[in-house]
């Protein structure tokens, strides 16, 4: 196998080459034919989040340390299972897409089926090795996703930009039809926020961005209006527009958490989804007074993602625009999420 990984933090991937795995116990083989490219690959390359003043979350105290092989929007054919993998023969040589968001699959968390949540995380392309290979060891059959008829490359990104964006929506406890919604940043999963929230029956959506391209493309997307949160007047438009009752923020900054915060009406619900980085103070008396949630999502769980595939398959989710790349070229793919400069996501694909 081949695969392109993380050998020192800030450094560009390296391709490295191995044997082909064979899958133990109940594990299976993915051959990946696709991979989605993520903001948080950025984090990973870098080895630490920025948490605010001037201090850092290094990702070695997390017991993440290289050779990382990141990756984890995961698509592929199964291609060997282990001696005890439930999974009927007659599945190798079809497509799946990989759920990555895997725990250690036996304390509390893991059996209520919140595995994303759990405290000693397994995650593909973060704690084991991910997608950016020709194969991808999954410790259970469980994790793999039927998307037959779905466009391998947009069904990709269900696993991270798709299921981050339908986890926080569903967090979300407002009137869909009259109540308005707000998302921050219209990245690969602000977008992502922009279409499942369209396909949950969302009405009212805003969605606030600095860049001015990306603002146009929000209403290219249906957007209800858009906002430039710079703009001294931008939350007295939402205050017009019947006060803001939730926002989901895509960015995860001090100024986009700052804006959304202050921008909401009594009773509203902040989400906080972005991992951008820095931190903000919080008074606590208006939180009372305001009886506002301020809370996190990260990425979903399995059941989700299930449930997020069914909407795509009766079509209520428009497909995500991905640019492909090769596999080779992770290097500048990465580089452009960087710089900003990607409407959409970005996909690494291959034949097999
Ligand atoms: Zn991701
Ligand atoms: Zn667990």
């Amino acid at each position: 196998m081949r695969a392109y990984a993380v050998n020192s933090f800030t450094e560009p991937l390296v391709e490295i080459e191995g044997a082909d795995p064979q899958p133990k116990g109940t594990e299976v083989v993915v051959e990946v034919s696709r991979c989605g490219v993520c903001h948080t690959d950025l984090h990973l390359q870098d080895g630490y989040y920025d948490i605010g003043g001037g201090k850092r979350l290094n990702l070695a105290d997390r017991g993440i340390k290289p050779p990382l092989v990141m990756g984890h929007e995961v698509l592929g054919r199964l291609a060997a299972k282990g001696p005890d993998a439930p999974i009927a023969d007659s599945e190798v040589g079809k497509s799946f897409l990989v759920f990555p968001w895997i725990g250690c699959g036996e304390c509390e968390v893991c059996k209520r089926g919140q595995e994303n949540l759990c405290a000693k995380p397994g995650s593909l392309g973060v704690f084991r090795s991910g997608g950016y290979a020709t194969h991808c060891v999954v410790p259970h059959p469980r994790y793999l996703v039927d998307v037959t008829g779905v466009d391998p490359s947009i069904a990709a990104t269900y696993a991270c930009s798709g299921l981050t964006a339908y986890s926080a929506l569903r967090k979300l406890d407002i009137d869909k039809e009259n109540d308005l919604l707000l998302l921050m940043g219209f990245g690969g999963v602000g977008m992502s926020g922009l279409q499942v929230a369209q396909g949950l029956g969302y009405r009212k959506i805003a969605v606030a961005e600095i860049d001015a391209a990306k603002r146009e493309l929000a209403l290219k997307h249906g957007a209800s209006f858009v906002v430039d949160p710079r703009d001294a007047g931008a939350t007295a438009v939402l205050a017009e527009a019947g006060g803001l009752a939730g926002a989901i923020d895509f960015v995860g900054a001090k100024a986009t958490a700052e804006f959304a915060i202050a921008a909401l009406r009594k009773g509203g619900i902040y989400i906080a989804v972005g991992l951008f980085g820095g931190d903000i103070t919080l008074p606590l008396p208006p939180l009372v007074q305001r009886a506002i949630t301020v809370r996190g999502s990260y990425v979903g769980n399995l059941v989700e993602l299930k449930q997020l595939i069914e909407l795509v398959r009766t079509n209520k989710i428009a497909p995500l625009p991905v640019e492909s790349l090769e596999f080779a070229a992770v290097n500048e793919a990465l580089d452009r999420l960087r710089t900003g400069k990607v409407q959409g996501r970005l996909v690494l694909a291959r034949e097999i």
